[in-house]
């Protein structure tokens, strides 16, 4: 993986705009479940936008680790915090912002049935063609030949602290580094951000 991997900035008119389109196609298919499944970390936005949209009360949260940093994987996906609450007999919706190798995806609806539900199905904002795993319902599909680095409204700091130090350490120059990133990465930001983004202590992966 590059140091300064291609990246896609994303908005919250975007995460709306994923929702409302994943909202209408489960509604469309007669498939509203009873509870949502939103892995940790990238399924929580995803997941509580559809609960607006659907009407449901139910979100069950279930870990799932395997990219340690900033586009750098760290080897195979696994379940690392299981179910907050049972799914036996509910009908479920498991929900995430993208699958890329899709292991997490896969992983997480495998545990899901495994623990009961009567029906699993999944969804995601985004999904990055070369994916094993294909989600029941997403919003956009990355075509694998243009892969990304999408940069969530929710992952923005902790994308610019790992692409921001990078930067920093090769321009030592706040101005120089929002710069690098934006040509190298393709990652709108600004100097003022580097520097929030650098002083924000170091986080677990
Ligand atoms: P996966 O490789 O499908 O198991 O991806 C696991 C998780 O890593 C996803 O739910 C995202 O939170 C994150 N992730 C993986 N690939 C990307 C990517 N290209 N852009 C942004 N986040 C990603």
């Amino acid at each position: 993986m590059p140091d300064f991997p291609r990246c896609r900035r994303t908005g919250w008119d975007d995460a709306d705009r994923w929702a409302d389109f994943l909202a209408e196609q489960v509604t469309r298919a007669g498939r509203v479940p009873e509870t949502l499944v939103a892995l940790t970390r990238g399924g929580w936005v995803p997941a509580r936008l559809l609960a607006d949209r659907l009407g449901l009360k139910r979100i069950v949260s279930l870990r799932a680790q395997h990219w340690g940093v900033t586009a750098t994987p760290s080897g195979k996906a696994e379940l690392t915090e299981g179910l907050s609450g049972p799914v036996e007999g509910q009908t479920v919706l498991v929900v995430d912002d993208i699958t890329d190798t899709g292991e997490s995806l896969e992983l997480a609806t495998a545990h899901v049935a495994s623990h009961g539900a009567r029906r699993v199905e999944s969804a995601t904002c985004l999904h990055i063609s070369h994916s094993r795993f294909v989600p029941t319902y997403h919003a956009e599909t990355i075509d694998r030949d243009h892969w990304v680095w999408v940069v969530f409204p929710w992952n923005y700091w902790e994308d610019l602290q790992t692409l921001g130090r990078r930067a920093f350490e090769e321009t030592h120059d706040f101005g120089a580094a929002a710069k690098l990133l934006q040509e190298r990465c393709g990652f709108p930001t600004t100097p003022a951000d580097v520097e929030r983004a650098l002083r924000t202590g170091a986080r677990d992966p």
